[in-house]
């Protein structure tokens, strides 16, 4: 069969492997004579998949001892109301503001947190540049500072994580990693807390992952919901109430592909890294050199997972998309507040998809120039 390629933003394209071997196993896992999401979640099938899908991803992304790993649900956005339940001790908290999910997480955290306190933000640019650490506010005894990694609807990537310590906060770093969790090695040693929906890299949509310093534990608002309370969340492995079982059965078998991918002598997520950036580096390259297409975000702040895009005559927007779709490219539709044309290319999109695109642009580009 040959699907075409898949450019949403998320829920987004999962590695066909993936998919094949979920539908082999869809009517009964491993002779059990149960499918995934018939299994009691106690039950010792669901456990062994649940705990090869812990170990794999603690493996595959260096996560180190001292941190817990948590299958949540809520997505991306409860998590913002999540941390600040768990971490504010209703103090202050610092936010560094880069694009629409920050600034979202900001506005939803200030419902908890004692204070909120805007440390950086690059609004004044359109989002479109990363602010410089070093000129960044951070307040004196933060309960945390936030900041979204991977800016999925503005295409800003923190290229590193900051190091607060050396900025003088010692307060724990949050990082919202939904959208590009699994696309390159996370630096531990620089965060406290990293959350992420899976519909973008991992699986579907329904699970939440979150890794959390252990120190970080047992702080909770009197508010926070049982359920949410990392703690609690933590000490039940992710089973105080029923985790989503399908979402980290599927995760879990992203994991093991992941782990079987290779690029010279590196495997798993060093080895995606090295595929991204090419496909990334790739992209912006013929956009930067074409007539027609432009990209608007600094360089150094460029996402790798996702690249907005506008043509130069925006009247021609309707007849690129319809033209992509005929051309087996799908969901290239720009964020409506953002406009134009995206291409997410995660860690599913291999770099035949990217040069699929790239040739229907250079032919669109043609037939209009
Ligand atoms: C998609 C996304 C979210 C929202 O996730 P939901 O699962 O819809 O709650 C949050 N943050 C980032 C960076 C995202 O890309």
């Amino acid at each position: 069969m040959n699907r075409p390629y898949n450019f949403s933003a998320g829920p987004a394209a999962i590695p066909e492997e993936v998919l094949e071997r979920a539908a082999a196993e869809m009517l009964d896992w491993h002779g059990s004579g149960m499918g995934v999401m018939e299994m009691s979640h106690r039950g010792k099938e669901f456990i062994a998949i649940y705990e090869q899908a812990e170990a794999d991803l603690r493996e595959l992304l260096a996560v180190p001892s001292h941190f817990r790993i948590l299958f949540m649900q809520g997505g991306g956005l409860a998590e913002n109301a999540i941390v600040p339940l768990n971490l504010s001790r209703a103090a202050t908290v610092d936010f560094v503001v880069t694009g629409a999910w920050s600034a979202k997480s900001r506005k939803e955290a200030q419902k908890y947190a004692a204070e909120v306190h805007t440390a950086a933000s690059s609004e004044d640019t359109g989002f479109t540049a990363l602010p410089d650490p070093a000129t960044w506010s951070l307040s004196r005894g933060a309960s945390y500072v936030h900041l979204c990694s991977n800016e999925t609807i503005h295409g800003i990537e923190f290229q590193e994580l900051p190091d607060l310590a050396a900025l003088g906060s010692d307060a724990p770093l949050v990082i919202d990693f939904s959208s590009h969790v699994a696309s390159r090695p996370v630096d531990w040693s620089r965060v406290g807390l990293a959350f992420g929906g899976a519909q973008k890299n991992l699986g579907p949509a329904g699970l939440t992952l979150v890794v959390v310093r252990e120190d970080l534990l047992g702080h909770a608002l009197p508010a926070c919901p049982s359920a949410f309370d990392y703690k609690t969340v933590a000490d039940n492995h992710s089973m105080f109430n029923t985790p989503p079982t399908w979402g980290i059965y599927m995760a879990g078998l992203t994991f093991q592909w992941l782990k079987r991918q290779r690029e010279g002598d590196v495997t798993g997520v060093a080895a995606m890294e090295i595929r991204n950036r090419a496909k990334a580096q790739r992209f912006y390259d013929y956009v930067d050199g074409s007539q027609l297409y432009l990209n608007k975000v600094a360089p150094n702040a460029r996402s790798r997972m996702n690249i907005p895009f506008f043509l130069r005559d925006e009247s021609r927007n309707d007849a690129f998309l319809s033209g992509a779709r005929e051309h087996g490219l799908l969901q290239v539709k720009g964020h409506k507040s953002v406009g134009g044309m995206r291409a997410s290319l995660y860690n599913a999109m291999p770099m035949a998809g990217v040069e699929a695109l790239i040739a229907y642009m250079q032919e669109f580009e043609q037939r209009h120039a």
